[in-house]
């Protein structure tokens, strides 16, 4: 059966590059609702209504649950390098991949633009991240994404980062890869939660080191698309911990890998590794030995409790 083509409607979103300094504004908007700053209003959620993330209505999913991307690095920031932009990307992918099943794929670099214009004629079925600087009420943010779908099926996704901050992101590539997460959640159809405590939140951005890691409330979202990741419930258990226990994993932000049966992250700042085996939470300390952390069916209400 034929299905004509028609053009999708255009979806797009944004992140704006907040300052460090907006989630201790907001504790002061908490603190006293007069001293609301002028960056942001804040809104009492009715009772009785739940927060949560917010997927585009259409709920449509890339064939075979893979996003296959390129890179165009046509004006990447002098300060930064292919390398260092395709680590951040994947490392932002990873993080995704480890919550829900999909799969970025990087195909290689491009010399195609990344589109994020809103007629259909121009929509080329690649999907690129590249750089620009971005211009009009586009201007304010550190990255912005445009996706199209056709039916139940994307069609194309792609990814601008701003020239205008590129100065700030070749500073700190974790801050790249932060951003690269939020956006690569919209390359997923993930449209901007209403859950404060996610990485899709957007009213305001939270910052950059919150970005780092997924929220319970990001990894719903995904699976809501695409199913759980075998180790969805060990990665949120690993998120909660990295974010929470800094003393002993840290830096935050690293993604899984397997080795032996084991699943685990290891955390360079620290030298030290959480791993699952066989439903069981593993803590492996610089200086050893192995020492056992419980089950991970037992710990993830804990971590699920603590917005994980
Ligand atoms: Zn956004």
């Amino acid at each position: 059966m034929q299905h004509p083509v028609v053009p999708c409607r255009s979806c797009s979103a944004a992140r704006r590059l907040v300052p460090a300094l907006a989630g201790a504004a907001l504790a002061v908007a908490n603190a006293s609702a007069q001293e609301v700053p002028a960056d942001f209003s804040a809104h009492e959620v009715p009772s009785g209504v739940h927060p949560r993330y917010v997927v585009d209505p259409a709920r449509p999913t890339w064939p075979g649950a893979v996003v296959n991307y390129f890179y165009n690095p046509s004006r990447q920031p002098a300060g930064l390098s292919v390398a260092t932009v395709l680590q951040a990307l994947v490392n932002a992918a990873r993080k995704w991949e480890d919550v829900c099943n999909v799969r970025f794929q990087y195909r290689g670099t491009s010399t195609a633009e990344p589109a994020l214009d809103t007629v259909f004629s121009t929509v080329d079925r690649v999907n690129v991240v590249g750089w620009r600087l971005l211009s009009g009420n586009q201007s304010g943010y550190a990255g912005y994404v445009a996706w199209w779908w056709q039916g139940a099926g994307m069609v194309d996704a792609d990814m601008v980062l701003n020239t205008a901050y590129g100065a700030q992101l070749s500073r700190n590539p974790r801050e790249l890869e932060a951003l690269a997460t939020h956006e690569m959640g919209h390359m997923l159809a993930i449209e901007h939660s209403d859950k404060q405590q996610s990485v899709m939140f957007a009213n305001p951005y939270n910052n950059f080191a919150f970005q780092t890691t997924l929220r319970g409330d990001d990894a719903a979202a995904c699976a809501s698309l695409y199913g759980s990741a075998p180790h969805a419930p060990a990665n949120r258990i690993f998120n909660w911990a990295e974010q929470t226990f800094t003393q002993f994993v840290g830096p935050a932000g690293q993604s899984s890998q397997n080795l032996d049966g084991y699943h685990y992250r290891y955390y360079p700042g620290t030298a030290s590794y959480l791993a699952e085996k066989d439903g069981m939470l593993l803590y492996l300390p610089a200086d050893g030995p192995l020492i056992p952390l419980g089950g991970v069916q037992d710990t993830l209400p804990a971590a699920s409790a603590a917005g994980f």
